[in-house]
């Protein structure tokens, strides 16, 4: 019977799966190695330019890279993976525009599948706040800026005025500082179109830590402070959320903010697929793979089966858990790679360990903070650090001249107040009866299948 190549299946294009395909496209020789990139959408999210987006500084479309542009040798497949069973080493999906559904099976199987808002945190959000984790959040977000400034044009009300245009974000880390900055950026930058005064403009930073930035230190974290403070916006620390309603939002000490937009950038929970699954977990649920990322009691006969990124909680040295950032799971993608590629050789894989070289967070005005092993940067240099940083980071060429003449044009061009408003119609809609698109690997599979025990 024809030999087959064993297939490495990747759950997840963010940038744990990406670096691990990336990493397996460069060191397996594809005679023997397929490796297969499920994601639930055709292209890979560069997270940490995402609040621009709300702003206008950078085009939407700019902070996504295709995942076709990004691999010559892995084949992809844009599905979204319904469940697994570990016993026949099968993977379920439903494709994204078909939505066919179909199986595929591996020999090594990695979950990368990210997190997911957590939306459970306190009463109300789920219904009335605006998470930011997805570049359908960041455009929804950038259209309810401009709607209610639109709003308070025909508004009379001082009252309603003030609801219309006071703006809350909750958490006062880097995501939540740097998406208020960017609101603020934008709001300030329109203003001048709309019968709207300056100082009619509202905006509110939560937080129950009694100081924000926290991954940056307490030096770095204060000048942050004294600088979103010294631009009016009211800093409001050791204060809880209490409850989330359409038109205001409840504190834990009892007052209550009147505004229709909360923009909620706390909380993760485990990505969806894991409920699924009969693995390994911890108390909240995440994936607890060994040091070197695998998922201990699934090795036979369900194959190698590792996690990585958001979804898993990969212990540390210091005996805590590695946190869900993308310096780690980039890394982690990396060292997964030669992991795969070590076991499949007959050796050890290596325990995953890194430290992380340091943070920077734009916090508006052109200005930014950074630590950087241990050493602090703050004001201008670091705000040009952090564009240079994410400049060189972003995988791709492409992309990053995009992104630098948007930031070259955002600086000379007012800011666009039109919406991107797209209500498509559903794909089952617009397409004929056909041949299922998913059936291409399948057909593939089941041809060259070869049980383990029959393989020569
Ligand atoms: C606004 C924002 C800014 C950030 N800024 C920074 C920063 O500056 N520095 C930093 O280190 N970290 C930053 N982070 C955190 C960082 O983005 C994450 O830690 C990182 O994305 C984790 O990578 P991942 O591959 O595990 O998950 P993700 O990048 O989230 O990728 C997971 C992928 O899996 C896909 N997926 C999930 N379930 C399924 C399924 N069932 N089927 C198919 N596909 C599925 C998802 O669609 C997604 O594409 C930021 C996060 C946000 C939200």
């Amino acid at each position: 019977m024809e030999r087959r190549n064993q297939r490495i299946v990747i759950i997840g294009g963010g940038f744990a799966g990406i670096y691990t395909a990336l990493g397996l496209e460069r060191q397996m020789p594809d005679t023997e190695f397929e490796v297969l990139l499920i994601n639930r959408k055709n292209f890979f999210l560069y997270y940490p330019i995402l609040p621009e987006v709300c702003s206008g500084g950078v085009e939407p479309r700019h902070v996504l890279v295709p995942l076709r542009d990004l691999f010559s040798r892995c084949r992809l497949l844009d599905a979204e993976v319904l469940d697994i069973d570990f016993e026949t080493r099968q993977v379920f999906v439903k494709h994204g525009n078909t939505r066919e559904t179909g199986e595929f099976t591996y020999d090594q199987l990695v979950i990368a599948a990210g997190a997911d808002a957590n939306l459970e945190l306190v009463p109300g959000v789920a219904r009335h706040a605006f998470t930011f984790r997805t570049l359908e959040d960041a455009v929804t977000l950038r259209n309810q800026l401009g709607d209610l400034l639109e709003d308070a044009e025909l508004e009379e009300d001082p009252l309603r005025r003030r609801e219309l245009l006071t703006f809350v974000v909750v958490g006062g880390g880097s995501t939540g500082v740097e998406v208020l900055s960017e609101v603020e950026s934008f709001l300030r930058g329109i203003l001048p179109k709309y019968r709207v005064r300056r100082e009619e403009l509202h905006f509110v930073l939560l937080d129950l830590a009694p100081q924000i930035l926290a991954e940056v230190g307490p030096e770095l974290g204060q000048y942050a402070l004294e600088q979103l403070r010294g631009r009016g916006i009211d800093v409001m620390l050791g204060t809880s959320t209490q409850e989330v309603f359409p038109d205001h939002v409840a504190l834990s000490d009892g007052r209550e903010i009147r505004t229709r937009t909360v923009i909620w950038t706390i909380g993760l929970a485990p990505p969806a697929l894991l409920g699924k699954l009969d693995l390994p977990k911890d108390a909240k649920g995440y994936l607890r793979p060994d040091p070197t990322m695998r998922l201990p009691g699934i090795a036979a006969p369900g194959g190698n089966v590792w996690a990585l990124g958001d979804c898993a909680r990969i212990a540390s040295p210091d005996g805590k858990t590695f946190p869900p950032t993308a310096q780690h799971a980039v890394r982690q993608g990396k060292q997964l790679a030669k992991n795969i590629l070590a076991v499949s050789r007959g050796e050890q894989p290596t325990p995953y360990c890194f430290e992380p070289i340091g943070t920077l967070v734009s916090i508006g005005g052109n200005k930014g903070v950074a630590s950087i092993r241990g050493r602090h940067v703050r004001g201008w240099l670091a705000w040009a650090m952090w564009r240079g940083l994410h400049l060189v980071l972003m995988p791709s060429r492409d992309r990053r001249i995009r992104i630098l003449i948007d930031w070259i044009l955002s600086a000379f061009l007012p800011r666009d107040t039109a919406q991107l408003v797209m209500k498509p119609k559903p794909a089952e809609e617009r397409r004929p009866e056909g041949k299922p698109k998913i059936s291409f690997l399948r057909e593939e599979r089941i041809q060259a299948h070869v049980p383990r025990n029959e393989q020569p």
